[in-house]
């Protein structure tokens, strides 16, 4: 294979939405994965384009929920004990930026990637014709206790400063945009700028082929194989080894097995979640996605049933699959929205990467230079896919960045 301009490692959303911007601004590029585009992390979230996000998932604040998640009888989060020594300084790190001045400053650092993320992904779903997949019609929010919705004010509240709309809801505002909803629930909130698709997996083929239309190469290899060979960044693939100026890793939780063998050892932690999907029961069905907010889980329409996504798991990235939270919230999930039969005879796991303080990392890899970084989109890789990879084209390309990356910066850890 010639030389390249710039190999992207990953075709998850996030390098393959970077691989199409950068082919579509004129660079030769290769995307390296060992598998197909779009079969890792991204290939099983709810598939909701977020644009819409004030405040991050924030540390529990009371004590309750905490005991709750502690004696493992909590839908929301689960862990495993072993773990627990490994996860305990990143557990403090989070702990620290969910408190509330902190969550406010997230919420402004973070707003110029979310204010682009539907816009940037109508893009590239135009140019990839794939609109089949997208869906304009927002994301609803329940909330069973009046004090989970009491407590919303002030998100409402930044959320309106920011411009974005919300609809609080009470049970029949819900109930007359999901009729299949059982009224289990006291208040919603409804985003009506949000957007969601129907196959993940599907979007991400369909980026990873308008980028290989406009010349763009994709090649099986692995990613731990990259090294700087003289100027270049070199990776081996099935059709030999392939040199580039530029390297962008975008290896999501897996990105630490290629950065720390480079001296880069970022603080990514990861929480995985797991879906499986499920037949609805008659005519029942749902018009968006659904997330049940005080139990932590996600009703998402879905090409292949109706989703159930979880909630976070804190455990090794390769531990065994332990989807406990799927019996704890089953029964409450079946009481909402008639689920039928599970599809698969087992639920799909992933593993979401992410940051202490819920941003990315996107930019240039300190002390390695014609490396680039494109890691930790955390609960937002879908909704910020397309954003981050024009950003990282741009400066990839010299051209004027849409915003300014500095709070997105590695540096930042020190
Ligand atoms: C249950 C669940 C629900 C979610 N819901 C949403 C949602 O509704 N909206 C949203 O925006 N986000 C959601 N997310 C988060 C989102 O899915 C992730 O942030 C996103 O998929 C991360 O994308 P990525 O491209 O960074 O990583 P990945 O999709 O994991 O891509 C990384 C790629 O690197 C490849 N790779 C790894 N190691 C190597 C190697 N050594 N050599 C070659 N290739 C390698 C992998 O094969 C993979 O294809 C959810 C996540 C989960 C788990």
């Amino acid at each position: 294979m010639p030389q390249s301009d710039v190999i992207v490692l990953g075709a998850g959303i996030v390098g393959t939405s970077a691989a199409l911007h950068l082919a579509q601004r004129g660079l030769k590029v290769v995307l390296v994965d060992r598998q197909g585009p779009g079969e890792g992390t991204s290939y099983g979230n709810a598939g909701i384009i977020e644009g819409n996000t004030v405040f991050p998932p924030a540390f529990p604040s009371d004590f309750a929920a905490l005991a709750r998640i502690a004696l493992k009888r909590s839908t929301v989060a689960n862990y495993h004990l072993t773990f627990l020594p490994r996860v305990a300084p990143w557990l403090m790190a989070f702990r620290a930026a969910s408190q509330p001045q902190r969550v406010v400053e997230t919420a402004h650092l973070m707003r110029p990637l979310f204010s682009r993320a539907v816009a940037e992904h109508e893009a590239l779903i135009a140019a990839s014709g794939a609109e089949r997949h997208l869906r304009k019609t927002g994301w609803l929010k329940l909330y069973r206790s009046e004090a989970a919705f009491a407590a919303l004010r002030r998100e409402f509240d930044l959320a309106t400063s920011f411009g974005i709309a919300i609809d609080p809801l009470d049970i029949d505002g819900a109930l007359a945009l999901e009729p299949a909803l059982a009224p289990v629930f006291r208040h919603a909130a409804f985003w009506p700028g949000a957007a969601s698709v129907d196959n993940p997996l599907a979007l991400t083929q369909a980026y990873a082929a308008r980028s290989a239309a406009l010349g763009g190469a994709a090649a099986n290899g692995d990613a731990r194989t990259l090294r700087r060979v003289g100027q270049a960044w070199t990776v081996d693939t099935e059709v030999g080894s392939i040199a580039a100026g530029q390297a962008v890793v975008a290896l999501g939780p897996w990105a630490p097995d290629v950065l720390k063998p480079l001296g880069i050892d970022l603080p990514l932690g990861i929480k995985r979640g797991y879906h499986l999907h499920y037949r609805a029961e008659g005519n029942a069905g749902l018009n968006r996605p659904v997330l049940d907010a005080d139990l932590g889980y996600c009703l998402a329409p879905m090409q292949q049933g109706i989703r159930l996504t979880t909630g976070a798991e804190f455990a090794a990235r390769d531990a065994k699959h332990s989807p406990v939270q799927l019996g704890r919230l089953m029964p409450y999930a079946k009481a909402l929205f008639p689920l039928g039969e599970a599809i698969e005879p087992q639920p799909w796991m992933g593993c979401r990467p992410c940051f202490a303080d819920s941003r990315p990392v996107i930019g240039e890899a300190p002390g390695q230079p014609g490396l680039w970084l494109s890691i930790g989109h955390a609960h937002w890789g879908l909704t910020l896919g397309p954003a981050t990879g024009r950003l990282i084209a741009e400066m990839i390309t010299g051209a004027t960045p849409f915003c300014d990356p500095a709070p997105y910066r590695a540096e930042r850890f020190g």
